[in-house]
């Protein structure tokens, strides 16, 4: 993947790569650039080696091979807590006899820092996440969201460059966690502080980032904003990660320029944005996103890429219709619908016709 932030890179991996066993690399040949108030979440499903990423950076892993850089200097070599690096867990890993406001010390202390200054840090912290009136009490004596806020303050408190966090909403429910979410934004976008986020959470990522690295497998399949990722996938595992991808299955006809045609398994030949086919006769999967695709009752129009399809199930969501199809050989071509008028007009085994806009379907090498 190309290096889009060289220039100003803040935090840099450079032909990182991590074994745990000496045998398999988790992380393999890891290279990303993350910018100077930037907020990059990394995200992946379980395994794809995020967190090994971020505890090299943290320094609690070492690196097997590659160099990490902060702010131009190498730091393979610098110890964690001389790092200046804050962190937030999913376990809040708060100490559980201390107060709040000794909790928030603590790091401070260990930096070797005045009492009245000390005081003065914690006192802002803990109003940056509205907790100010908290300090005497204990973490047992605060719900998981007010944990994970003192948690975040204590990341914060000694004015890091970097903080990471890994999983941090995890434990919170759905609610709560979306509320988070938002307060976590507000508060990078208001400190100018630049954040390492771990998730396996597409929803969080897609809310949170100002980039996200797509991790498969100990590498980044994936390097872009949120808004590239969802429209412009660029292979099947991101199609498939990022949101819901309807798939039809064909063979590659031709590509010409950025149009791909796509020879259906019903006999069909489509146009879609040609991705990362190129031989005509590969194996070639199309994608299409479930509120790109509209339902046509009274047969074909003109500007969109149509085809034949029969109404399996209608689902009433309240704010939409989630029509399953079966279109071109798959049985499962969920189309979501705006709720507009309260009422759905279409039956189990009606026969309809279904189309988008030729752009809008992705042929990708499955
Ligand atoms: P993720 O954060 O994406 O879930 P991890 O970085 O935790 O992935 O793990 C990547 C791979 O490394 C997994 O196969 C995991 O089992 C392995 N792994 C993680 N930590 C260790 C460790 N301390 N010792 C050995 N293997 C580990």
């Amino acid at each position: 993947m190309k290096d889009t932030g060289q220039n100003t890179a803040f935090v840099e991996f450079k032909s990182v790569q991590k074994s745990y066993d000496g045998v398999s690399l988790v992380v393999k040949d890891l290279n990303l650039a993350i910018k100077k108030g930037e907020f990059l979440t990394m995200l992946g499903p379980s395994g794809s080696g995020k967190t090994t990423c971020l505890m090299m950076l943290a320094g609690f892993e070492t690196a097997t091979n590659g160099e990490i850089l902060l702010d131009g200097r190498p730091i393979n070599q610098v110890p964690p807590h001389k790092r200046g690096i804050g962190m937030v867990f999913q376990n809040y890993a708060l100490f559980p006899h201390m107060t709040v406001g000794e909790n928030l010390a603590f790091p401070l202390e260990v930096r070797g820092m005045g009492k009245s200054e000390r005081e003065e840090k914690i006192n802002r912290a803990l109003d940056m996440v509205q907790m100010g009136d908290f300090s005497h009490r204990r973490p047992a004596q605060l719900s998981g969201g007010q944990q994970q806020r003192i948690a975040l303050a204590r990341a914060l408190v000694f004015d890091p460059a970097v903080v990471l966090m890994d999983e941090p909403l995890g434990a919170l429910d759905k609610q709560l966690r979306e509320h988070m979410q938002y307060e976590i934004k507000h508060l990078h976008n208001s400190l100018g502080i630049s954040v390492v986020y771990v998730t396996h959470d597409q929803g969080e990522a897609l809310t949170m980032s100002d980039r996200i690295a797509v991790f498969d497998d100990g590498r980044i399949q994936q390097l872009a904003s949120p808004q590239e990722l969802y429209e412009r996938p660029q292979n099947s595992f991101v199609a498939g990660f990022i949101g819901e991808n309807n798939r039809i299955m064909g063979t590659l006809v031709s590509v010409k320029g950025d149009h791909a045609r796509v020879k259906l398994q019903t006999g069909e030949v489509i146009t879609a944005a040609a991705v990362n086919v190129t031989t005509p006769g590969q194996q070639t999967m199309v994608s299409v996103r479930p509120e790109r695709a509209t339902i046509l009752t009274n047969g074909d129009q003109d500007d969109l890429q149509t085809l034949d399809a029969e109404v399996i199930e209608v689902v009433y969501m309240g704010d939409l219709f989630r029509t399953v199809l079966k279109v071109a050989g798959n049985e499962n071509f969920v189309v979501k619908t705006r709720n507009t008028t309260g009422q759905n007009l279409l039956t189990p085994g009606q026969k309809v016709k279904i189309g988008w806009v030729a752009s809008d379907a992705r042929a990708l090498d499955p």
